[in-house]
């Protein structure tokens, strides 16, 4: 450390006028009424003036006939970093395609930190994240769980950035190489 700096008074006085000088230019500027001045009162008022890339709901797909397409497979679950996701899962025998079936999906919304981990993870498309921001202002924590029901109140047809994935196509073999498959047959 050089003298200059073991004396600190000069690098604290050049913290304060950086704290003066950003205190008084976000003054005159509510002061003129210029936008970016002020904290936003949350909940009372609520900004709109999302970033495009902001994420901040979770949403759960549906398939057409309106059950949730998660499989409550965990894997949202296991990958979540805070550990805020809770699935609890039902069995329908009569679906062999999708046997398992979420019964309880919650996410904590006190401790989520809003990575998106979750929705890379999942295998089915089934959890996605919408530029929203939920209406879960509370004093107590464990009101802020963001509800299965909540989660499908999205309406699909609205979201035009991610569609569904399309179908897969059945492999078809080309001439050539069916020729090939049969000739090599002993
Ligand atoms: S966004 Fe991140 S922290 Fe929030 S539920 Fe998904 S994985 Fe967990
Ligand atoms: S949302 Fe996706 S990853 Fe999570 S349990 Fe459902 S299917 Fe699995």
């Amino acid at each position: 450390m050089t003298l200059w700096e073991k004396l600190y008074l000069p690098e604290v006085l050049r913290g304060m006028a950086i704290t003066t000088g950003v205190f008084l230019r976000n003054m005159g500027k509510w002061l003129t009424g210029r936008k970016g001045a002020v904290t936003t009162y949350y909940p009372e008022e609520k900004r709109a003036d999302f970033a495009p890339r902001n994420r901040g709901k979770h949403i759960l797909t549906q398939r057409p006939d309106g059950s949730p397409q998660c499989i409550a497979c965990n894997m949202c679950a296991t990958v979540c970093p805070a550990k805020v996701i809770e699935i609890e899962s039902g069995f329908d025998p009569n679906d062999p395609a999708h046997p398992k079936y979420p019964v309880r999906f919650e996410i904590d919304y006190s401790r989520c930190v809003f990575c998106g981990l979750c929705v890379e993870a999942c295998p089915e498309d089934a959890i996605r994240m919408q530029q929203d921001v939920p209406d879960l202002v509370s004093e107590d924590r464990y009101n802020m769980w963001l509800t299965m029901d909540e989660m499908l109140t999205w309406k699909p047809q609205s979201d035009v950035a991610k569609p569904y994935p399309p179908k897969p196509v059945p492999l078809t073999l080309s001439a050539n190489v069916q020729r090939g498959r049969q000739s090599s047959k002993p």
